[in-house]
């Protein structure tokens, strides 16, 4: 396609951004500049603040989606007024995947000159159904929803403000992107395209509430050419490798780093092993997900009971075996094609962090002056009995097996520094507050501190141990 016809393709570009983001603002530029955009630079239109506008009580999404669905509709009244013939919408956490513009380019030749809509980026849900592959590179969607990048021609911008406004199957009341993708009068009955891989993505980001991370994501399937690495390291081997692309899960305990969905994996129904391969196929195939929307990442999974067998029947992609109690031992024994040089951004993007998303405890009430309001609680009698019979029952039921001095030493150091520990209690082997058990208790191998999250015990432990031991703990003889 001319350079100039391209550049005129749509009609109007805009940029949406609200006012107190200038930060997602500065970097949509840059990587609008980065992927060589080819379309008309985009205004940038200022979004609808949902927190500063009353919501109607007629909708119950909350004042984001509210703001959000008032600036999308504003967007297509305006360019309605103006007599524009389409519009391309972009929405400032976008991110483009490599070569954009040669992609761009090529669906754009490709899709039937028929549109009404052009989903760029987005999300196929299957609410509605699955789309329909009408040619190589084009998908008919039918339930395609997200909004970070879209074009809407003609006729179709005031089929969707109708939507948005009432009427339908949500009668006004839903995200503007699921009115979009689900509303059985919409897609299913015009014509609305995306490429076969979506070319624009929403980028990293951090909650300013939470501070929990969301991964970029392109939704685009991982293809047959990733691969899947079976880990078996010590945990600081593993925070290391983070910095290597190393994908453990995004959704780590706190303590042991393991993710939270592949403590499922063992642990569901009671830790019964039927369903295991198809609890595993599934958490490796939510992995190879975020894998795909971010090539920088391997999938890893890293997890004591998660045996060569197991993993090999699980996966559809080839796993790599990997002991090591090294960095360096981990990155040789990795296939030359899957090793990546240090990435040291990875750290300032937070995925190597140790706290990546890792659950954190909540933070502690402070007084006015500033001093955490720690106020122990102290278990009833009742309580006191309540826990001892269930700490002794469960140390029976675990053979009546000790820790290791190392563990040991580890949860004393954890204890002597916790708020709810007093040394001096119970003839001075220590007691803890929370459960008014004594120092005992950290000698015994199922234990695990009372507190939420607790602060030592299961996986954790584990998982600080060298791969030998660790296999010995969970009970795997070695070879
Ligand atoms: S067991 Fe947990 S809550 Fe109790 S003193 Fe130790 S660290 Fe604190």
């Amino acid at each position: 396609m001319p350079r100039k016809k391209l550049a005129n393709y749509f009609d109007r570009v805009v940029l949406i951004n609200l006012k107190r983001r200038p930060d997602r603002l500065k970097r949509t530029q840059e990587a609008l500049k980065e992927c060589r955009w080819p379309f008309k630079w985009p205004e940038v239109v200022e979004a609808v603040d949902g927190y500063a506008n009353p919501v109607p009580a007629h909708f119950t999404n909350g004042p984001g989606a509210w703001g959000c669905m008032l600036t999308h509709k504003g967007i297509l009244e305006q360019a309605i007024a103006d007599r524009v013939r389409n519009v391309l919408i972009l929405e400032d956490d976008i991110c483009f995947i490599g070569h954009f513009r040669e992609l761009i380019e090529e669906f754009l030749e490709l899709v039937p000159g028929d549109w009404e809509q052009l989903m760029i980026g987005g999300q196929h849900m299957l609410f509605t159904g699955k789309p329909e592959l009408i040619k190589p590179g084009v998908f008919r969607c039918i339930g395609t929803e997200r909004t970070h990048c879209y074009a809407v021609r003609g006729e179709y911008m005031t089929r969707l403000i109708e939507k948005w406004t009432g009427g339908g199957k949500f009668n006004g009341n839903g995200h503007c992107d699921w009115i979009m993708g689900r509303d059985p009068d919409l897609q299913p009955k015009h014509k609305v395209y995306a490429p076969e891989f979506f070319l624009a993505g929403q980028e990293r980001s951090k909650s300013d509430i939470n501070g929990r991370v969301t991964p970029r994501q392109f939704w685009n399937p991982p293809g047959p050419e990733l691969s899947v690495i079976n880990l078996h390291a010590p945990k600081a081997v593993v925070i290391a490798l983070r910095e290597y692309g190393f994908h453990i899960g995004y959704d780590r305990e706190r303590l042991s780093g393991v993710d939270n969905g592949l403590i499922k994996v063992f642990s569901a129904n009671g830790g019964n092993p039927d369903g295991r391969e198809h609890r595993m196929r599934e958490w490796i195939k939510v992995i190879q997900w975020e894998v795909a929307s971010d090539p920088r990442l391997l999938c890893t999974v890293w997890h004591p009971l998660a045996e060569p067998a197991l993993v090999k029947e699980a996966s559809l992609w080839p796993v790599y075996e990997i002991t090591a109690d090294t960095v360096e031992d981990v990155l040789k024994q990795l296939p030359g094609e899957l090793r990546r040089q240090r990435m040291p951004e990875l750290v300032e993007e937070g995925f190597a962090s140790p706290n990546y998303n890792d659950r954190t405890p909540l933070p502690q009430p402070v007084s006015p002056g500033g001093v955490p309001l720690v106020r122990p609680s102290v278990p009833t009698k009742k309580e006191l009995a309540t826990n001892f019979s269930k700490a002794m029952l469960g140390w029976a039921k675990a053979g009546f097996k000790v820790v290791k001095r190392k563990v040991y030493e580890q949860r004393h150091a954890i204890c002597s520094a916790c708020e709810h520990w007093r040394a001096d209690a119970r003839m001075g082997t220590g007691m803890c507050l929370k459960c008014g058990c004594s120092g005992v208790k950290l000698w015994l191998a199922p234990s695990t501190c009372p507190d939420q999250p607790p602060r030592w015990g299961g996986t954790d432990e584990l998982m600080n141990l060298s791969v030998q031991e660790q296999k010995t703990n969970a009970g795997i003889p070695p070879k």
